[in-house]
């Protein structure tokens, strides 16, 4: 097999940005390039899915359209994960995104920095000016952080107003009076990357306990700077052109009280990225993920999805665990099609 290797450099895995000019998806080929496997998002799920593809020999690429490694590098690079076994417990979430991508170049991957715009039924590819088909298609293109309904949100989010649903620079919250919604691992996580840096962090969460597998850690005393809101609910932001404080409610009391606030991060749950796949006719579950089988298909012949966008289960090793699975899949179908 001809195997060019047109693998990107990939230097700035701990600082997602918009991937720079010069490292764009090359200018299109007047036929769209051919492989057998193209993956959509080069999370975790996305690059072991390539990764195993390219050990099997497969012609493969990926596109990712924002920060190689996914949540491991746009959201958490500084965290600690325990909970990947094989490798140091405690590695950081860019160092263990780092090896992936090491992996997938390993594996003679084409890694192209683009967003896909539009994804055809016969498994074509369209990101800016390239154009590719594969032979099969692996959508691992994950999940983003959800709105959390309350009043005045979409007013202050979008224009700088306040609203934050993604951190990329910590630095940006430094001596600000931060409120955090939510109260599961991204809410914890960013509690980490924003201690010693805003003023004051409040987490404000529904429930009565967090949903997390760990708790806060004990560094984080109130004295710190932290106040933990339980079992109480934003109920409005406030402020006039910025935010300026939020209405909190007490569930157990009905207490009512305002907070001051310069920035209210969100962190209430993600969202599966699947608008792009509605006019293919995939196949979505009650929940609005991706249905697949236990083979990582769906109902699209050629197609399969992996990671945040189908699991219900959404963690690193379940992620990768369905790569090695639509991996195998995608090898069954390209090299024994009639032998199913
Ligand atoms: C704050 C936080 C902490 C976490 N901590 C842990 C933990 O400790 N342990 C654990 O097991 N799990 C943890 N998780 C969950 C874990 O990060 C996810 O389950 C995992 O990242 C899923 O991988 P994925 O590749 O499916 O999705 P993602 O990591 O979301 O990657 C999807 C990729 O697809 C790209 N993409 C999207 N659309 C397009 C497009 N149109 N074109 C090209 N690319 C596209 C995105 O840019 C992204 O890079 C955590 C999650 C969060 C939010």
């Amino acid at each position: 097999m001809n195997r060019k290797n047109t693998v990107r450099p990939i230097e700035a895995v701990d600082a997602p940005k918009e991937p720079p000019e010069d490292r764009k998806a090359p200018d299109p080929d007047p036929k769209p390039a051919d492989y057998d496997v193209l993956v959509v998002g080069g999370g975790p799920a996305g690059l072991a899915a390539a990764s195993f593809c390219g050990r099997k020999l497969l012609r493969t690429a990926v596109f990712e359209g924002d920060s190689w490694g996914g949540i491991l590098t746009r959201w958490c690079p500084d965290k600690r994960i325990d909970n990947y076994p094989g490798v140091s417990p405690g590695i950081l979430a860019r160092e263990l995104a780092r090896h992936m991508i090491d992996d997938a170049r390993r594996a003679d991957v084409d890694l192209f920095e683009g967003r896909v715009e539009e994804i055809t039924p016969d498994r074509e590819v369209v990101s800016g000016k390239m154009r590719a088909r594969g032979k099969m298609l692996i959508l691992a293109n994950g999940s983003t952080a959800a709105e959390a309904g309350i009043l005045r949100e979409r007013e202050f989010a979008g224009r700088n107003g306040g609203v934050w649903y993604v951190v990329r620079d910590p630095t940006a919250f430094r001596g600000k009076e931060v409120v955090i919604v939510g109260g599961g691992e991204s809410a914890i996580s960013l509690v980490q990357r924003l201690s010693g840096i805003a003023l004051r962090i409040t987490i404000v969460h529904r429930q009565p306990a967090f949903r997390t597998q760990s708790s806060l850690p004990e560094e984080f005393e109130p004295d710190r700077g932290l106040t933990v809101l339980l079992d109480s609910t934003v109920e409005e932001i406030l402020g006039n052109d910025r935010v300026r404080g939020v209405r909190v409610r007490e569930h157990a009391t009905g207490k009512v009280s305002v907070l001051p606030a310069d920035a209210v991060v969100m962190a209430v749950g993600r969202r599966p990225n699947t608008a792009m796949f509605r006019d293919i006719g995939i196949s979505l579950d009650e929940s609005g993920q991706v249905r697949t089988d236990l083979w990582q298909r769906t109902n699209v012949p050629g197609i399969l999805a992996v990671g945040d966008v189908s699991s219900h289960l959404k963690m690193i090793v379940t992620a990768v665990a369905q790569a090695a699975i639509a991996a195998h899949q995608a090898c069954l179908d390209i090299r024994n099609p009639y032998g199913k």
